[in-house]
């Protein structure tokens, strides 16, 4: 039975509580995982309090040090950890090797940071006086994490918050705890010191973060709806707060784009990770004269996408997450069947055997989706990409910016005054022009609108778990 981790000790919940983690691909139980409350949130807290006393003090160099030895211990360990990574989220072998030395990497690029941030030294009116501006840690921080990417996300909190010598109190999506305990065991054992990171389990356990009085600051990754119920709570004690929420991400190819480039983009951008992506291709906008040598190509990638158990190696795209959430896809797709849209590829759920007890659709592609279908006003956390066709740019850019969502957006195309009006324009944290929608470690990462605010990678990132405090030294002329 998989336990918590506080202060380094193994531990049950307070209330004795657990509950199972299943495979979504097969329905068996994957793990026994404890079923933490405010009890265990509170052990976690105090762990953190205590130990951030000694963690801060550390010379910066030494925390470099011990970080980079730890994400080294666990980068040794990411074949292991990827298996229980597919096993308990679904995702293919292939994304979570990747995912899981995504989560070492961030440790190591962040501890890098750990002793090149400086603060400044300000002359001041009296000579007699100077000014320096100092950076601190915050202290505890909570760290809430989704489903979707478990380790990613979650080491984008961790990696700069340890890194600028704050403690953590971190809390995985209920149904993918395992590969997240796997990596923060990993880091122990390769030097991490006992309490600075905490991990709780449960559902209970994200309130009870947001709620104690000794977390200073919470970084959620969420839906919208919960990140709006964290910072209303989270303000009843003045915490800070990074908040990575919903997105419904455009693309815009116009007719003079790389179109095969495109096709590569899109596909990525949709199917990746079934679908299950924050940062993402969910709403496609294509300028007449390429639509159908655009869709020629998109299908041609779609039909490669074999589902299936994420262990076979011929998998290339794991079943979704959960029962709920291929059910919300599903409803989804038939709002905008049963508007008038067409299925241009998939629309259902793969027929066979091997696919009767996991969570399996195929990949879709809709056409000629009319306003108000739910696949334009809502995000779509699935494999199924409502197209549409535009006339022109400024019709695309009217189309991307008709949501309440900001996180990312893409262009395609060779005129770089139209790429640069898209960057203008474009109402997100984020556009890709002819590029993979990847975030890269070096660029600060949040969104815009309902999308949140805060950033996540980039120097930025490591500047939000640090303070800044004016001090001036007098009697020095
Ligand atoms: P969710 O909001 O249901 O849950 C996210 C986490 O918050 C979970 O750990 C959950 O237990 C916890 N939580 C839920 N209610 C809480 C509360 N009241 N107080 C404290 N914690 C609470 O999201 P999900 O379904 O797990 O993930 C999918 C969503 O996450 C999508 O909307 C997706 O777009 C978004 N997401 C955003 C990003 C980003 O970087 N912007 C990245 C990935 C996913």
């Amino acid at each position: 039975m998989a336990t918590m981790i506080i202060e380094g000790e193994r531990t049950s919940a307070a209330s004795g509580k657990t509950y199972e983690v299943r495979n979504p691909a097969t329905g068996e139980v994957v793990d026994q995982v404890p079923a933490g409350g405010p009890a265990d949130v509170d052990k976690a807290a105090q762990a953190a309090h205590k130990t951030f006393a000694t963690w801060s003090k550390l010379p910066a160099n030494q925390r470099r040090e011990i970080l980079h030895k730890a994400a080294q211990h666990m980068l040794g360990k990411v074949e292991e950890i990827a298996t229980i990574l597919t096993k308990e989220q679904g995702k293919t072998i292939l994304e979570s090797r990747l995912e899981a030395r995504r989560f070492g990497e961030n440790i190591a690029w962040f501890a890098d940071l750990a002793d090149k941030i400086h603060g400044q030294h300000v002359r001041l009116p009296d000579t007699t006086t100077y000014g320096l501006v100092v950076r601190k840690p915050i202290g505890v921080c909570g760290a809430i994490v989704p489903w979707n990417f478990p380790l990613t996300l979650a080491a984008n909190k961790v990696a700069p918050a340890i890194a600028a010598g704050n403690t953590v109190v971190l809390k995985p999506a209920s149904t993918t705890p395992l590969s997240t305990l796997a990596c923060i065991e990993a880091l122990m054992e390769g030097g991490l010191p006992e309490g600075v990171v905490n991990v709780v389990l449960g559902q209970a356990t994200g309130e009870a973060i947001v709620e104690h009085p000794l977390i200073r600051k919470i970084a959620l990754t969420g839906s919208t709806p919960t990140g709006k119920r964290v910072m209303a709570k989270a303000a009843e004690q003045l915490k800070k707060v990074t908040l990575e929420l919903g997105g419904s991400d455009p693309c815009i190819v116009l007719d003079d784009a790389d179109l095969e480039g495109a096709a590569r983009a899109i596909s990525v951008g949709r199917f990746f990770n079934c679908g299950q992506q924050c940062l993402s291709t969910k709403r496609l906008y294509v300028q007449e004269g390429v639509y159908d040598a655009l869709m020629e190509k998109l299908i041609a990638r779609a039909s490669k996408l074999k589902p299936g158990n994420g262990l076979d190696k011929d998998t290339r795209m794991g079943p979704m997450h959960s029962e709920t959430q291929r059910a919300e896809v599903e409803a989804q797709i038939k709002d905008a069947i049963d508007r008038g849209a067409k299925a241009i590829y998939g629309g259902g759920r793969p027929k066979g055997a091997e696919y009767e007890k996991g969570w399996f659709i195929e990949p879709t592609i809709l056409g000629d989706i009319p306003d108000g279908a739910r696949m334009w006003t809502e995000e779509v956390f699935g494999p199924a990409l409502p197209v549409r066709k535009i006339k022109d740019l400024d019709e695309g850019i009217r189309l991307g910016n008709d949501t309440p969502f900001g996180l990312g957006s893409s262009i395609w195309t060779s005129n770089m005054a139209s790429a640069y009006r898209a960057v203008q324009e474009l109402e997100a944290g984020y556009t890709w022009v002819n590029a993979l929608v990847i975030a890269h470690d070096e660029l600060p990462f949040g969104g815009t609108k309902q999308s949140g605010f805060g950033k996540e990678h980039g120097v930025e990132a490591f500047l939000q778990y640090t303070e800044e405090k004016s001090v001036v030294y007098g009697g020095v002329g």
